[in-house]
């Protein structure tokens, strides 16, 4: 499996998305920018029109496999998704889901859609998740090769792993 597309990067965004509570431009420029979207300068009113997308995006990684596809078929027509094959900047042609002058929210609506839909399509919707610690928010795209991560990070795995522990001594002692 490979997640270093740049279609890949779609399913990397919208991740970053939703796990962004408060977003800004600059935080969006950069989010943006390291994924080598073209033209990623924000404002502030991208930056509210696509917190209006974010709230579709979080149930994609919070369901299971047959609403997961649903709601990604949606997203793709909600998006205006085209695939088109384009040229820019000296890099050689790859694709674009939306024309490549197209305002920056209506191109990061059709890359995100994109991508989860292409995850999908490729078996591995599963990969998408939620932190599996109670109370954490934070969604992911699991690249590891086993593919059975379960938490956003090192910190809720060992909160959860120490809070089990803990149990478990309870129980025995
Ligand atoms: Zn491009
Ligand atoms: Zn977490």
């Amino acid at each position: 499996m490979q997640f270093n597309t740049y279609t890949a990067a779609g399913a990397h965004i919208a991740a970053d998305l939703v796990n962004q509570p408060s977003p800004h431009a600059a935080w969006l420029t950069d989010l943006l920018s390291g994924h080598d979207v073209h033209q990623a300068t924000a404002d502030d009113a991208m930056v509210e029109d696509l917190r209006q997308w974010t709230l579709r995006l979080r149930p994609v990684f919070e369901t299971t496999s047959a609403q997961q596809a649903t709601l990604v078929d949606a997203l793709l027509i909600a998006a205006d998704c085209h695939p088109r094959l384009v040229s820019h900047d000296g890099l050689a042609h790859h694709l674009h889901y939306a024309p490549l002058h197209a305002p920056l929210p209506a191109r990061v609506k059709a890359l995100t859609a994109a991508g989860l839909a292409h995850l999908i399509a490729d078996g591995a919707g599963g990969r998408l998740g939620r932190c599996g610690r109670s109370g954490c928010p934070l969604v992911f795209l699991d690249t590891s090769r086993n593919g059975r991560r379960h938490f956003c990070s090192v910190r809720c795995a060992n909160a959860v792993n120490v809070s089990r522990y803990r149990t478990r001594h309870r129980q025995s002692g």
